[in-house]
């Protein structure tokens, strides 16, 4: 596999992102080698995806022995781990039903759908959904009309109507949007494309209340900050709160194809017909999902997050101080760098281009960094990322 790097041919790639001249052919926990035998330290993680790093032993076995056994029984007919993972999910947090699908958009649609549903029974076909600036919830055209990137109205027009903003943390902008339309608020309690922004406590307790009082739901768009990401089995956990419906995503799978739609009683109000989806529930996927949120909640697993998202932080505000930066934030194992100067994407570059060893961070806006490291990543790997942008930072100064 080892083909010099000039002879790389990708013609036949649909050109979508600009992409290194390299090839990534291994991993293993936080480290992923490409076609040079060139070694990079992963703190993407796939975007969030390999919580549990690269080839994970319990993803592997999972996926061996399901494979063996059944990959596919058609979405007609129940399968054990289906049935395994929506009972964990449901068991461990304030959900009762659990909607299987294979990506994170999907399963913002399936909550679009499910709460215009809800809205149609019980709210005179009130459709709005309020969701906020800045706010990402996927590539379709219904979940990028619900996102509030800034370019994203125009993308693709027309959007998909109904999707109101407000502004995070300022419930005020919330109750001008509400009109007898609304029927649900969408919110990710840690904007993580946004910047790594998280909602306030405050803010989330309110939020809750206002929607309660007025018969309007709460939508919790988890994919990016869900699955022990933040040090609880899901963030809405840090809140005190309960929403009536949330989405999972990235980490549920550890790497493969996995999302799930969750919604207490109230607000399950499918019937047949209303959703489905060629993959929902394969038993290849959720039997690797129930192996992720088997080792979530190993006893310690949460803790050990908690108290690396502690190191993480030191570690970035140490950075942070050296260099005159602005601070970080975050909670648990995403967090952002606040640079005060628009070189993350410069950044970028030359921690994956230097050499003998690469670091993989990203910048989801030009003056923040964001990490996103398996949630087993080592003491000495988040020393180690420190210790590496640190040369870098030096580079630029
Ligand atoms: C990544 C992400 C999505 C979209 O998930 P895909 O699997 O890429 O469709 C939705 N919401 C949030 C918060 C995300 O971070």
């Amino acid at each position: 596999m080892n083909k010099p790097v000039q002879a790389i041919d990708t013609h036949s790639v649909m050109f979508i992102t600009k992409r290194p001249e390299v090839i990534m052919v291994e991993g293993k926990g936080s480290w992923i080698t490409d076609n040079n035998g060139k070694r990079y330290l992963d703190f993407l993680q796939g975007w969030a995806v390999n919580c549990l790093g690269h080839s994970n032993l319990g993803i592997v076995s999972a996926l061996n022995t399901q494979a063996k056994k059944l990959i596919n029984s058609s979405p007609a007919f129940y399968n054990e781990p289906m049935i395994g993972l929506s009972n964990l999910l449901t068991g461990n947090s304030c959900f009762d039903k659990v909607f299987f699908a294979s990506s994170g958009a999907e399963a913002n649609e399936g909550a679009i759908k499910l709460a215009r549903k809800w809205g149609q029974l019980n709210k005179n076909g009130a459709f709005e959904i309020i969701t906020f600036d800045h706010s990402f919830h996927g590539r379709t055209l219904a979940t990028m009309s619900a996102s509030g990137k800034p370019g994203w109205d125009t993308m693709f027009a027309p959007q998909v109507p109904g999707f109101p903003k407000a502004d995070l943390n300022d419930l005020e902008s919330v109750k001008k949007l509400v009109t007898d339309k609304t029927v649900a608020v969408m919110i990710e309690p840690i904007q993580g494309e946004g910047g790594v922004i998280p909602a306030t406590k405050e803010f989330m307790h309110a939020l809750r209340k206002f929607t309660k009082e007025n018969n309007i739901l709460l939508i919790a768009d988890e994919v990016q900050a869900g699955c022990g990401r933040t040090g609880t089995l899901f963030a809405y956990q840090h809140y005190g709160i309960e929403p009536d419906i949330m989405t999972l995503g990235k980490g549920i799978g550890g790497g493969v194809p996995l999302a799930a739609l969750m919604a207490t009683d109230a607000a399950a109000c499918f019937v047949p017909g209303d959703q489905g989806g060629t993959y929902n529930g394969n038993p290849l996927m959720t039997a690797v999902g129930i192996s992720v949120i088997e080792q979530l909640l190993a006893p310690g697993f949460l803790d050990s997050v908690k108290a690396k998202g502690e190191l993480l932080k030191s570690e970035l505000l140490k950075l942070s101080a050296e260099f005159n930066l602005e601070g970080e934030r975050g909670e648990g194992l995403l967090r952002a760098l606040m640079l005060g100067k628009d070189i993350g994407g410069k950044l970028v570059e030359l921690a994956r281009d230097q050499n003998p060893e690469g670091l993989l961070i990203n910048s989801p806006r030009p003056n923040l960094l964001r990490f996103m490291p398996a949630l087993n990543v080592s003491e000495d790997e988040i020393r180690k990322m420190a210790n590496m942008l640190r040369e870098l930072l030096k580079q630029t100064a």
